[in-house]
């Protein structure tokens, strides 16, 4: 996702385009290895789905004749979290569209089809970036192709979009740069995931359901969505002792057991039409190349490279989006300078980290609020907490609260709205009245 983005943004601006790709890439909507998450749920916020807008326009077009399905936010899903069986329900005012991750990507791999100056290669795995003596900047990588051989591609600029972000590493460490320091949450989170027909009798005044788990007690969760085709995916989670399992008795035992039987009631007698898949997320990982100075010439990491984001909350696919977004805003303005790639990448890392910022927030307080996650606690994390707890006691009362914290938790907007003087006051109050 990182890399389509990235590549559609670089087409402005640069001659050729090449994305390397080490698997083949199905034409339709089906999982391949190389994004063995495509199995689980995979929402897309609303800064996401802005962000693909702004790169793509009429992106959500596209989703919609895909067979994605529309959702009218706090209304369609209900959301289960203690205290509120189910959270108040209302229309927030946007849109946000429900589909198999597979499809989502599709449907970028297509816009970027249209760009004729972008190339993508198959079969090719990264094997390593090459860098000018010095190791002041990359030059070039250096790939396996389909047939095995080894080749090496020169080029102005190398994004790393390959997820795990190894290759960055690797090229740190062989031109004797200090690594990048992490930020880790770690929150050793299983997750299993299955899909159902949604029985043709379904009468429910829902589209999905999420059950949040009673914290920190027990962590056992569940997020169920339609997809295209008129199926629901279900994914459950819980964290250390308490993971799902998967085979489908098990999986079923333990959706019997979420917090309440909302979700186990849907799916009890529904078909389940795929095997139970599972995915082990041991932590959440923010590398700081912002520190590294100077960061070699002509390479960006981006995506899940930089920051790995517990998938709980959502948040990977358009952080991966709106940091496309960010580099396109750069390139417009460093395309003015006389060598527009030597201030790149501490511009673009900043801009990161601000993106960055709000998802990694939201994510520490209810991280952390189970003991057994291990960390940096926020320094504010008792105060943060408290006030989120009365931030939702005033959202359920008040639609305007309710749309903004909506717009924070869908990355729609920063979490510094939430410092606005009245809306504190007004938090204050709520929890001083508890
Ligand atoms: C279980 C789970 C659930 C998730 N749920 C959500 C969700 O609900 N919402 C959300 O927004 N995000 C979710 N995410 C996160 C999301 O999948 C990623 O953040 C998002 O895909 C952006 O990642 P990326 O593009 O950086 O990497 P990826 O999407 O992982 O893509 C990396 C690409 O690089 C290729 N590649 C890797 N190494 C090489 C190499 N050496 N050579 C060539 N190609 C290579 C891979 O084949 C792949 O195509 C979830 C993640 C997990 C693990």
């Amino acid at each position: 996702m990182a890399g389509l983005s990235a590549a559609r943004v670089l087409a402005d601006y640069f001659e050729h385009v090449t994305v390397l790709e080490r698997d083949i890439l199905p034409e339709d909507a089906c999982h391949r290895s190389g994004t063995p998450q495509s199995k689980h749920v995979h929402a897309l916020l609303g800064g996401g789905q802005r962000a693909l807008g702004d790169l793509f326009p009429a992106f959500e077009e596209d989703l919609v004749t895909a067979g994605a399905v529309p959702l009218r936010v706090g209304l369609d899903v209900r959301i289960e979290m203690p205290g509120y069986d189910p959270f108040p329900q209302r229309d927030l005012g946007w849109i946000s569209y429900s589909m198999s991750r597979p499809l989502i990507e599709l449907a970028v791999r297509q816009r970027v089809a249209q760009y004729a100056n972008i190339a993508v290669h198959l079969r090719c795995r990264v094997q390593e970036f090459e860098a000018a003596p010095g190791g002041t900047a990359v030059t070039a990588v250096k790939f396996e192709n389909g047939a095995g051989r080894s080749q090496s591609l020169r080029a102005d600029l190398v994004v790393d979009a390959s997820g795990r972000g190894n290759l960055t590493l690797a090229l740190l460490e062989a031109i004797g740069r200090a690594q990048a320091q992490e930020s880790v949450i770690e929150v050793d989170i299983g997750y299993a995931t299955a899909i159902f027909a949604i029985p043709a009798d379904m009468s429910v005044d829902w589209k999905g359901v999420r059950t949040l788990a009673p914290a920190p007690q027990r962590s056992r969760g569940g997020l169920m969505l339609p997809l295209e085709g008129n199926c629901w995916i279900l994914t459950l989670g819980g964290r250390h002792a308490d993971k799902p399992p998967g085979d489908g008795d098990g999986f079923l035992a333990y959706a019997q057991q979420l917090r309440t039987p909302t979700i186990y009631n849907a799916i009890k007698l529904a078909e389940r039409v795929s095997e139970v898949a599972r995915f082990g997320f041991p932590a959440s990982v923010w590398r700081h190349f912002e520190q590294i100075e100077p960061f070699p010439r002509g390479l960006l990491p981006i995506g899940d490279a930089i920051c790995r984001f517990n998938p709980v909350y959502g948040q990977g696919m358009s952080v991966a989006a709106q940091e496309a977004v960010l580099l396109h805003q750069l390139l417009r303005k460093e395309a003015e300078e006389a060598d527009p790639l030597a201030g790149l990448a501490p511009v673009f890392f900043a801009g990161a980290s601000a993106v960055i910022e709000t998802p990694w927030a939201v994510a520490a307080i209810p991280d952390f609020s189970f003991p057994e996650t291990k960390g940096q606690r926020p320094p504010d994390f008792e105060r943060t907490r408290e006030f989120g707890v009365a931030l939702t006691r005033l959202a359920a009362r008040d639609p305007d609260v309710h749309k903004i914290m909506a717009e924070v938790q869908a990355l729609v907007r920063p979490r510094s709205v939430l410092r606005d003087p009245d809306l504190v006051e007004r938090v204050r109050a709520m929890a001083t009245a508890a």
